[in-house]
């Protein structure tokens, strides 16, 4: 086993996912606790749009085949558990996505090595690997120590940052040699369904007016919407909201929706389950109202009010129209 840390790369439409670039800014930071390379494991048809993006890596592993341009966990899982049995480095991480759940489980499956998924900490203390791991869908944390053999770890994305620098030097590239005799995969890709396009990205607007259950009906959503465009926001929302149907899945946040980190959230009649706020907690200023001073979002709040949210929204829409905030935003 070496003292290498490796990221296995997850990309789509060409494109490196976001948790990648994050999981390798963790990995860079790890890889030095190792005394060892920082390793990015790059499966694709075509690398040029990727290559770049994994600078902060002293080493690409690549390979490229036309059965890589989509994810599938056989194909994947092959090749890079062959990759592992000939070289096992300290660490394997992953986003704890699809991707990096489906190749997980199998990886850790047939190589034996332990595995973590669902991870929000990662340290390397002496020879232990300390992590922290969300368990029942996020409502509890544990903390686990494992020793030092290969392990493969899948981290929550927002959990780390990105590589904050963008190194000067390129890492090397080195093809990676696949047996002749992988199997080939009984699965194939069909087709990717996305979202349909046109509606706004919540992800990069700065100011996100979240509601939920408490507006109470489909009514009172275009008071959310006036705010958010006295606020020069957008509007989001908390699951129940989008499977009645009252605003398009574009807008979902949490677990099974989007993962946002606004400069304002502003949480309305929203609970705070867990799989909410898996989806907004990186944010950096969370507001939230509602009527029930025991609800679990004021936990994750930096500032609360326990109040009728379909009373208070018209009043901050007024206040933001009289203090111009839209062009300040
Ligand atoms: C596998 C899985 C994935 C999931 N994924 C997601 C996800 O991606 N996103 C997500 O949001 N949820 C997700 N959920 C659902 C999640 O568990 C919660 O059920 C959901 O987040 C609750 O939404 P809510 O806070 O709007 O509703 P509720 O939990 O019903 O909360 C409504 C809140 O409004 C308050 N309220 C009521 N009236 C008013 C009022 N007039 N003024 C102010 N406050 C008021 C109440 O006190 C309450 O706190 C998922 C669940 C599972 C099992």
């Amino acid at each position: 086993m070496s003292n290498d840390v490796w990221v296995v790369a997850e990309h789509a439409r060409g494109q490196l996912s976001e948790s990648t670039l994050e999981t390798v800014g963790k990995g860079r930071e790890l890889a030095h606790a190792t005394g060892g390379k920082l390793v990015a494991l790059l499966l694709t048809d075509d690398e040029r749009n990727q290559i770049n993006s994994l600078a902060a890596a002293d080493l690409i592993l690549l390979a490229r085949r036309p059965e890589f341009r989509e994810f599938t966990p056989e194909a994947y899982g092959g090749a890079i558990e062959a990759a592992l049995k000939e070289a096992p480095p300290r660490l394997v991480l992953m986003g704890s996505t699809s991707v990096g759940l489906d190749l997980l489980s199998v990886l850790s499956a047939r190589t034996g090595f332990a595995c973590l998924d669902s991870c929000t900490r990662l340290d390397l203390r002496a020879s232990q690997l300390l992590a922290t791991c969300q368990i029942y869908g996020g409502k509890l944390f544990v903390e686990v120590a494992l020793s030092s053999a290969t392990t493969l770890v899948a981290v929550v994305p927002g959990s780390f940052a990105k590589p904050a620098d963008q190194p000067s030097g390129r890492p090397e590239v080195r093809e990676l040699t696949l047996p002749a005799d992988l199997p080939v995969s009984r699965i194939t890709f069909h087709r990717l369904i996305e979202p349909p396009s046109g509606d706004v990205d919540i992800t990069k607007v700065p100011i996100l007016v979240a509601v939920g259950r408490g507006i109470q009906n489909a009514d009172n959503l275009p008071l959310a919407g006036e705010l958010a465009e006295a606020l020069g926001g957008a509007v989001c929302a908390s699951r129940p909201v989008i499977d009645q149907g009252w605003l398009p899945l574009t807008r979902q946040v949490g677990k099974s929706g989007m993962t946002v980190k606004p400069k304002l959230y502003l949480a309305l009649g929203i609970s705070g389950a867990p799989e909410h706020l898996e989806g907004m907690k990186q944010s950096e200023l969370i507001v939230a109202v509602n009527t029930d001073p025991k609800a679990p979002i004021f936990g994750a709040a930096h500032y609360g009010a326990v109040t009728d949210v379909v009373e208070l929204i018209p009043m901050l829409t007024e206040e933001a129209r009289k203090q111009g905030l839209k062009k300040a935003s």
